[in-house]
């Protein structure tokens, strides 16, 4: 769909499929209001963030006047003749957000699958490409919301597979990068079910990309590492070693960093990470809304104060490229 941007849209139902349109709506930069009774937790959270407006029930026709595109959720079709097949799961990495940066592979597999299991980060939009008869189910996790156990997951693909569907696994990024996309592989080997990995375009790499900061960069950084901020330094579960990698000379790149970054910044000021060492934030890459914060390892908490996850930090001499950014 070619929208004018700013155009209003109307979308009538909650369900996952309805947040397929939704997420194509927001990429064409329509100014997207729902209206059903309960929404999916994907729509939730778009709702929650601030992407869209959701309205349970009564919808005042006053606010709707001036709607260009009205959308009712797509029906679900016919079930799939998946008896006496043998099913598969295939794990297939969504990119960061725009469907464009999905793989070839990966857009044939969604378009063949029986079944899709689907999550907050994965490029929703990619879901208008599965067919009709298809199962979408929506195990987003929304932090402090609605989830799913990584244990029901497993069982989920298992179960759909070993019943003779085909399944992907559409994650965000890519399923090996904090995906746990190695646990569903081996749920899926314990239990004798086929497995296919497509891999994905991580926003480890692809937000600051996004963002003009290369992850390397000639004459400044030779290589870079890859962290998970999801618990701070010191905390009794966090296995890195801040003062090796405050030594390392490589770019550092955090993801799900935003509510650690001061105790990152510390961790690597306090191992000899100059204090002026260029930083910058990155937050809804490859999206509508992504937007940029640069500063330095002394002040990019601070100036990174009011962005909110998804988020990539890079801390390196990268995220300063003079001519680049
Ligand atoms: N498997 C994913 C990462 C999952 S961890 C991948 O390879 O990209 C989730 C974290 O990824 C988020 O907290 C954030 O740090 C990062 N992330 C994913 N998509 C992002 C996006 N579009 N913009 C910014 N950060 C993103």
């Amino acid at each position: 769909m070619d929208l004018t941007p700013g155009t209003r849209a109307l979308v009538i139902g909650g369900d996952v499929r309805a947040a397929g349109q939704i997420a194509r709506l927001l990429a064409d930069g329509a100014e997207v209001t729902v209206i059903a009774p309960s929404v999916t937790p994907a729509i939730e959270d778009l709702a929650g963030r601030g992407l869209i407006s959701w309205q349970a029930r009564d919808p005042d026709i006053d606010d709707l006047m001036g709607t260009s595109v009205v959308l009712r959720e797509p029906a679900d079709g016919a079930p799939a003749d998946h008896l006496h097949r043998t099913g598969s799961v295939t794990l297939v990495g969504g990119g960061p957000g725009d469907p464009g940066l999905l793989t070839v592979a990966g857009r044939a597999a969604i378009e063949a699958a029986d079944v899709i299991v689907a999550d907050r980060l994965a490029p929703l939009a990619a879901l208008a490409w599965a067919r009709p008869g298809s199962e979408i189910i929506d195990v987003a996790k929304i932090p402090g919301g609605r989830s799913t156990s990584q244990e029901a997951i497993n069982q989920l693909l298992v179960e759909r597979a070993a019943s003779g569907r085909h399944v992907v696994r559409l994650k965000g990024g890519d399923n090996h990068v904090f995906g746990r996309g190695g646990e569903e592989l081996l749920a899926c080997h314990r239990a004798g079910i086929e497995t296919r990995v497509v891999p994905g375009v991580t926003s480890a790499t692809a937000v600051p990309a996004l963002a003009g900061i290369p992850v390397t960069h000639r004459g400044l950084a030779q290589g870079f590492a890859v962290i998970s901020g999801h618990v701070p330094p010191g905390h009794p579960g966090s296995t890195i070693d801040y003062a090796a990698l405050a030594a390392s000379g490589t770019t550092i790149v955090v993801l799900m960093g935003v509510r650690t970054l001061s105790a990152i910044c510390a961790a690597l000021a306090d191992g000899g990470l100059a204090a002026d060492t260029p930083a910058a934030v990155v937050a809804d890459g490859a999206m509508p809304s992504q937007r940029v914060v640069r500063a330095t390892l002394a002040t990019i908490d601070e100036a990174a104060a009011g962005i909110a996850p998804p988020a990539v930090a890079v801390i390196g001499a990268v995220a300063d490229v003079p001519g680049l950014t």
